[in-house]
This record gives structure tokens, C-alpha cells and sequence, in this order.
């Protein structure tokens, strides 16, 4: 095993060569080949161009320990699942102010250049992390997050601020993540961190955007998952005051968290993470009062799900009167409103003095439905909320700042049966993948376009079609477009009923070669995979609304910190189309992306090696697949195709005037750029091999880098 010390062992060897920062990439190599297991550091270099050999090259590296590899600029990172030697102070200190090409691949490295250019060159900077459930996105935003707050500066108020950047996290956490069967500590929501730099490259400020909770998860968990982790945090680490005030008792005895059979997590412990989370609510200037405000809405939200309904005539009755109780007198409501809202649906049809109300009574299941809508809202609202109060905190109201971004958001998802929720989240990992191929090849180009070299673009899959099946509203709309036409029009149909006609609509509109309609599904042929949606529950997540009825006894509670999460005005109409969730996710996709255009690009790609969050396994068939989808390939070729090489003529000439008579042991009497061009002439390198740029030596394969270090050598 390629131990502590052997890791060691190599970046003491890396050390030897730091004076000749621009032969890293043959240094690595040589270095990689006689430690054949650890493959290249750099996959530019890979022998086969082929998707096999870049997992190969994973797979060496995996069974090494080795769980970064760069392709060029970019860093691909694979799950280790257990803990390594490798993040530690030595570690920070090592990486700190050198070059990505230095040492070997490291995330630390990736932190360092983003933040080293941020301070030289005063440009933003973001870190987009992409990869799928588990595959290690979170950890990596943290150890990004960590790195910065170590290498940045000290003082009062810069410590205050880091703290704040590192505690939100356990707090996100405990409100925004839960087990799933792919992670147990699984990012339900996306986030936009963007840290907030003076001049002096110290911290001063921060700003999180948070991207669609997954709120459906309040109240139901597939099997084997669980709820939000603060849901199980209270009910193991609240104190017997809370205990006794709020009603806390075990998980099992609500319904919003015994459905799924899962009540604990390995190595995770509740009560223990419920201190970290009550610590991080301090750090961030929550205080007392205010937590338990927090506390008592997380066991209101709870005591909501135990209310049950049973038939009762035409409509439904609550099942036990004494639960209702305990339930509104935690959201500050009165019973009796509270059982109005669940129980009655109140329809106004017609206008002006035509205007009939009706007071509709409601099945049980549509009175669970009501309350389960409640539910979602109420925790949504509160994580918004938290997510405010923490960029209060941490709001630096400089303007002048520079930013480094980190983009932690839910990875693509296929599952057996995909909803809505899924729909969104692959959409976001769609304009990401745009961006990414967007990003990545406009750099290259611009690079080549800047120093005059001319290439020949590379084919690469532009998932583009995709995006525009998905979000275009013109000339063909997309599926947005359609679910919010379909949702303006069926307000009084019942939910199935509106699903199938988006169904019928999606099919008699959509022509698309992405897009398959089916009987009760369609399916999507995304950049990752092929994803097949039921339309289920596809115009009620998508309309997103309360009753009217609901929100105004939600306004009518006497605690102020509940009534605020409910400022909609339901007694005008507003004239405006009702916000939908889908175009809210477009909206915001959008001002992301452009977010990330103002910002200098860096990116990690995330690799789950195998599904059992095993250290050892490698699952060959998994890591080809998500080699395949990340166009990690493509990606390579693209810096191929390309030039592998490239170095400013000085340095060029520098390293290997000592292979031609003609300039050694005189030096060349000219311009670099000239004596560059005279020596490979001399060395009859293939004139295809090289192109002079503006200011720099391009050659195209790494074997010509090679053949001439090889030269070198012999000399
Ligand atoms: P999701 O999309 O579900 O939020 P994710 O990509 O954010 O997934 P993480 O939560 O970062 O995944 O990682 C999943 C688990 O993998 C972690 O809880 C941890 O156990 C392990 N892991 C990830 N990265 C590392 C690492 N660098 N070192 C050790 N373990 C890691
Ligand atoms: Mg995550």
C-alpha cells in the first residue's frame, strides 16, 4: 500500500524540482512512471485516448490512496470513504503559495491558485463542484473553505467572520441534509457560498444562495431514508425542558419520521450534532429566545404530521382533538381555525356579484394533503429564514470586495421512480455541464485566439438541445413552458387529472430526439442518462401554492416569529401570474450562471467509486460510466487537440538550449522567440509537432515534451 510515508517520500521528490516550475507535467510523469501504480498525475497525458485508460488511470490511483488527478486545470477527486492523512495543518502549509504543477494533485492546491489569483490579480473566483449523490462535493466545498480560512489573515473581526463561514455548515447541515440510500449526509438543497475578500485578501463578509429544498422530504421518506437530520437531533439532544414544552419524545412516535423505518445513521450521533447545531446557531448571533422559536417550529411542524383525519359525512373529522391541541398552540394558532383550514376548502367561483363562495369539505386524504402542504411550507420558510439570518451575520456591507465562490449543489439523480423534484435538480446539473463545456473551451480558445495559434475545434456532446427542451419558451416551448401553461389552466381540475393532461400536452407538442412521451411517464435523455419521469404530482409541486384559507390562519398566530413566514396578501388579487416553482428554478439558474461568467472558473469533479461507501471497492462499470458522462475524455482531448504544452519562449529556451549547437554553450544571440524556433528546426522536431504563439511555445503532444526531456537526459 502506498502508505503515509510514501505520500511523504513524494512530495519531498516534488520539492527537488520547484525551480523548474514548467516541466512539473514531465516531472510528475517520470516520477508517476517509476511508482507505476499511482498512474499520471495529469491525465493530458494518458497513452490511449480512451474512456477505459482514464479509468484505469482512477483506478491505479484509487488503489493507492491517490484520490486526486488533474485533467489540465481541472481537479478530479474520488471518494475515498475513510478519512486520510492528507488534510491536515502540514498539509495547508505545504500547499500554501505554490503552484498547482508543484506538488501533486490536491484540492489544497486548487484552493491555493483560486485564492492566489484572487489576491494578485483582484479577479472573482468560483469553485463549481460537480459529481453525483455521495460522490464527495460537500467535503471538498469544506476543505476549500477550511484551506482559505487558514492561508487568510488573522484580526478580530476576519476570525469572526471565518467562524461564521465554518459553523453555517454543521447548521445548513442540520436543516438542509439527511440519509439517503446514497449518502448519509446528503445535501437536500444547492448552495452558492460566496466568501467576501478585502483588499488585503482577509474575509470580511459572506453570502449563501440557497436552490430548492427538497421539502417533500417533511413529510415522506423512501424506505431506508430519513428526514432532515435537526428532526432527529432534537428528539435525541433536547433538554427535558424543551422535551417536556415542545412535546419531544422519541423519533418513532411521529409520523413524519416513522414511515421509513430509518431512525439512525452509522457514525452519525444525533445528540451529539444537536450541541454542534445549537453552537452554530450562537455563533451566528441566534440567541436564546430565538432558538427556541426554531426548536418549538421544528416540533410544531412534527406535532402537524400526527394529526390524522378520519371520514366523517361528507367530509372529515380529526381523528384525536387533543393532538390538533398541542399542534396549534405550538404554532401560536387556535384549534378550531386551524381545524377550518384542514378541513374545509373554501372556492370562490365567478366575479363581482356573481361571486359564489362555497365551503368545500374535504376527504381525509385531502385534508392530509392540506396539512402535508402546511408542513412543507413551514419548514421551507424556516430554512430560508436561517439561511438569511446567517448572511446577516456575516453581511460585510463593503462593497468593495473581491469574491471566491464555492457551488456545493445536488448532483444529478436518476432513481426508480424520478418526480419533480428530480426533474429540477437534473435541469441545474444540465446548465452546469453547459457551462462547464462552455467555460472549459472558451478558455482554451481564447488562450489559442490571444496567442495567434490556429486549431481546429474538437467535436464534444453540447447538451445544449437538452437545456432548450427543458427551459425554452420560444419558438417551441420546452417542458417548463408547458407545465406552467397546463397549471394556469386545470385550477379546478384535481391534481391527476392535471398531471395527465401535462402529459397529453408534453406529447402532442414536445419534438425533440431528447424527449420520449410513454402512457403514464416521459423520459429524458440527459447528459448523465437516460431519466424517466412520472408526471405524479408534477402541476401541485410545480403551482406550489397555499390555500388562501391556510394562509390566513397561518397570519392569524400570536407568534410573530410563524406569522412571518406568511406575508402573502390574500385578499387581492394581484393580476400577475402566480410564480411557479419551475420558472423560480429557471429564474434562478439563470442569475447563478451569470454569477459564475463573472468569475474566474475552477472546477472539481467529484467520483463515487462504488455504492456501498466501501474504501476499497472499485466498481469498474460505475466509475466508466461517470467517466463517460462527466466527458472527462472530452475534456482531455479538448486540452489536446489543442496543444499539451505550452511554455513562454525565456523559459523554453532556458531548459533546452543545452540539445543544439547552436545555442550551446554560446548563448543564442537574438530573441528567445527566434532561438526557439532555430533549436527545434535543429532537433528536427515534425513542424506539425509546434506553433509559435505571440509569447509562448506551443507543442502539441506530450511524447514531443517527452522526447525532448529524453534528450536532455542523455546529454
Ligand atoms: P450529495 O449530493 O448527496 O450531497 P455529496 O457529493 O455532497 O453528496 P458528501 O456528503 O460530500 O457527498 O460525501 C459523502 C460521504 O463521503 C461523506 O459523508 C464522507 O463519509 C465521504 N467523503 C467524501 N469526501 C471525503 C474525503 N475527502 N475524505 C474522506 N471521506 C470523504
Ligand atoms: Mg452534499
Amino acid at each position: 500500500m502506498f502508505g503515509f510515508s510514501d505520500t511523504h517520500l513524494q512530495i519531498n521528490f516534488y520539492f527537488l524540482f520547484v525551480n523548474h516550475r514548467n516541466l512539473v507535467i514531465y516531472v510528475t510523469m517520470a516520477y508517476s512512471a517509476k511508482k507505476k501504480q499511482a498512474g499520471v498525475d495529469d491525465m493530458v497525458l494518458i497513452s490511449k485516448l480512451k474512456d477505459e485508460e482514464v479509468m484505469e488511470n482512477l483506478k491505479k490511483r484509487h488503489a493507492t490512496e491517490v484520490i486526486y488527478t488533474y485533467i489540465s486545470n481541472v481537479l478530479i477527486s474520488v471518494n475515498p470513504y475513510k478519512a486520510l492523512p492528507i488534510f491536515g495543518p502540514d498539509q495547508v502549509q505545504e500547499y500554501r503559495g505554490k503552484f498547482r504543477h508543484e506538488l501533486p494533485p490536491h484540492i489544497y492546491a486548487l484552493a491555493e491558485s483560486a485564492y492566489k489569483s484572487l489576491t494578485s490579480e483582484g479577479e472573482n473566483q468560483c469553485v463549481i463542484i460537480s459529481g453525483e449523490s455521495g460522490a464527495g462535493k460537500t467535503e471538498a466545498s469544506k476543505l476549500i473553505m477550511q484551506y482559505v480560512a487558514a492561508v487568510s489573515g488573522k484580526g478580530e473581526g476576519v476570525e469572526r467572520v471565518k467562524r461564521i463561514i465554518l459553523d453555517s455548515n454543521p447548521l445548513l447541515e442540520a436543516f438542509g441534509n439527511a440519509k439517503t440510500l446514497r449518502n448519509n449526509n446528503s445535501s437536500r438543497f444547492g448552495k452558492y457560498f460566496e466568501i467576501q475578500f478585502d483588499n488585503k485578501g482577509d474575509p470580511v463578509g459572506g453570502k449563501i444562495t440557497n436552490y430548492l429544498l427538497e421539502k417533500s422530504r417533511v413529510i415522506m421518506q423512501t424506505q431506508g431514508e430519513r428526514n432532515f437530520h435537526i428532526f432527529y437531533q432534537l428528539c435525541a439532544g433536547a433538554d427535558q425542558s424543551i422535551r417536556d414544552e415542545y412535546g419531544i419524545s422519541q423519533a418513532s412516535d411521529y409520523h413524519y419520521l416513522n414511515q421509513s423505518g430509518c431512525y439512525t445513521v452509522d457514525n452519525i450521533d444525533d445528540a451529539s450534532e444537536y450541541n454542534d447545531t445549537i453552537k452554530a446557531m450562537d455563533t451566528i448571533g441566534i440567541n436564546a429566545h430565538q432558538r427556541k422559536e426554531i426548536l418549538k417550529l421544528v416540533a410544531g411542524i412534527l406535532w402537524l404530521g400526527n394529526i390524522s383525519f378520519v371520514e366523517s359525512g361528507t367530509g372529515s373529522e380529526i381523528s384525536d382533538p387533543r393532538i390538533l391541541d398541542f399542534a396549534s398552540d405550538l404554532l401560536g394558532i387556535q384549534s378550531q381555525v386551524l381545524k377550518d383550514a384542514l378541513l374545509f376548502r373554501i372556492i370562490t367561483t365567478g366575479f363581482g356579484k356573481t361571486a359564489e363562495v362555497f365551503n368545500v369539505p374535504q376527504t381525509p386524504d385531502q385534508a392530509t394533503h392540506i396539512r402535508d402542504g402546511l408542513a412543507k411550507t413551514l419548514y421551507d420558510r424556516l430554512f430560508t429564514w436561517l439561511v438569511g439570518r446567517i448572511n446577516d451575520s456575516m453581511d460585510s456591507k463593503n462593497q468593495d470586495v473581491k469574491l471566491l465562490s464555492v457551488l456545493d449543489i445536488y448532483g444529478f439523480e436518476i432513481f426508480d421512480k424520478n418526480g419533480f423534484e428530480q426533474f429540477c435538480i437534473n435541469y441545474v446539473n444540465e446548465k452546469l455541464q453547459q457551462i462547464f463545456i462552455e467555460l472549459t473551451l472558451k478558455a482554451e480558445q481564447e488562450e489559442y485566439a490571444q496567442e495567434g495559434i490556429q486549431w481546429e475545434p474538437i467535436k464534444y456532446f453540447n447538451n445544449q438541445v437538452v437545456v432548450d427542451l427543458i427551459e425554452s419558451s420560444k419558438p417551441k416551448p420546452g417542458i417548463f413552458a408547458i407545465l406552467d401553461d397546463t397549471c394556469a389552466t386545470t385550477h379546478a381540475l384535481e391534481s391527476n387529472v392535471a398531471d395527465n393532461k401535462l402529459l397529453t400536452k408534453l406529447k402532442e407538442s414536445i419534438d425533440n430526439d431528447n424527449f420520449v412521451g410513454r402512457n403514464d411517464d416521459f423520459i429524458v435523455k440527459h447528459y448523465a442518462g437516460n431519466v424517466t419521469y412520472s408526471v405524479d404530482g408534477f402541476t401541485d409541486k410545480n403551482k406550489d401554492q397555499l390555500y388562501n384559507t391556510l394562509i390566513e390562519c397561518m397570519q392569524s398566530s400570536t407568534m410573530p416569529f410563524v406569522k412571518q413566514f406568511f406575508p402573502e396578501n390574500t385578499r387581492e388579487a394581484s393580476g400577475k401570474k402566480p410564480t411557479t416553482a419551475g420558472f423560480k428554478i429557471k429564474q434562478s439558474s439563470l442569475e447563478l450562471i451569470a454569477a459564475l461568467k463573472k468569475c474566474q472558473p475552477h472546477y472539481i469533479r467529484c467520483m463515487k467509486p462504488n455504492e456501498s461507501k466501501s474504501s476499497k471497492e472499485f466498481d469498474v462499470k460505475r466509475m466508466l460510466h461517470q467517466v463517460k458522462y462527466l466527458g472527462l475524455l472530452e475534456n482531455i482531448r479538448v486540452r489536446r487537440a489543442g496543444y499539451a504544452y505550452r511554455q513562454i519562449y525565456d523559459k523554453f529556451l532556458e531548459r533546452f538550449a543545452i540539445l543544439s549547437r547552436k545555442t550551446w554553450p554560446s548563448p543564442f544571440v537574438g530573441e528567445s522567440k527566434q532561438g526557439c524556433s532555430v533549436l527545434l528546426k535543429d532537433l528536427n522536431i515534425d513542424e506539425k509537432e509546434w506553433q509559435m504563439g505571440k509569447t509562448k511555445m506551443f507543442l502539441r503532444s506530450p511524447e514531443t515534451l517527452f522526447d525532448l526531456e529524453e534528450r536532455k537526459e542523455k546529454k
